[in-house]
Parts: structure tokens; sequence; C-alpha cells
């Protein structure tokens, strides 16, 4: 069996043109998005609730309202990735 057969055709993100594995006519890039990291702000005055139970709410409430990290691979041919990494937000 032919591998090459099995592979899907890569496509460069922007220009779609495709793209060849092995000649180094592009780049591979790695996008990993991460929800806030940061613990939750905690008021000191609320350590006088009960707040066993009020933290098992705020993690399920922020297990519900946080976005799963996600990871994006995208390809990139020469010619878009310069232009790409200098403003890879627009
Ligand atoms: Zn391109």
């Amino acid at each position: 069996m032919d591998p090459d057969e099995a592979a899907p055709p890569i496509h460069c993100a922007r220009c779609v043109t495709e793209l060849i594995p092995g000649r180094g006519e592009f780049y591979v890039v790695e996008i990993e998005a991460k929800a806030d990291p940061t613990p939750p702000i905690l008021d000191p005055s609320d350590l006088k609730r009960d707040y066993k139970s009020e933290i098992n709410a705020l993690v399920a409430e922020l297990e519900h309202l946080a976005p799963q990290n996600q990871r994006v691979t995208i390809h990139l041919c020469m010619s878009c990735y310069p232009a790409w990494i200098e403003k890879p937000a627009s």
C-alpha cells in the first residue's frame, strides 16, 4: 500500500494551495488556546460562609462556563507564513 494515497492532502490555511510534505514548502502552526488558568478571586469575607459547599458550586459553575482548552493545527505555505506570523490574529 502506498502511504501517499492514504494521507489526506494538505492545503495552506490562507491561499488553499496544496502542500506536498517533504519538500520544505510549508510551516505547521500549532495554536493552543487555554481558558484563564488563574484561580478564582476569593473575597476574605466569604470565608465565614459555608465555603465548602460554595466552592463545590463554584467549581461546578466554572466547569460549566470554562471552555475546554483547544489545540488547532494549521498549515501555511512559504508565501503566506511571513505575513501571517506578523499579525496572526488578523
Ligand atoms: Zn498560502
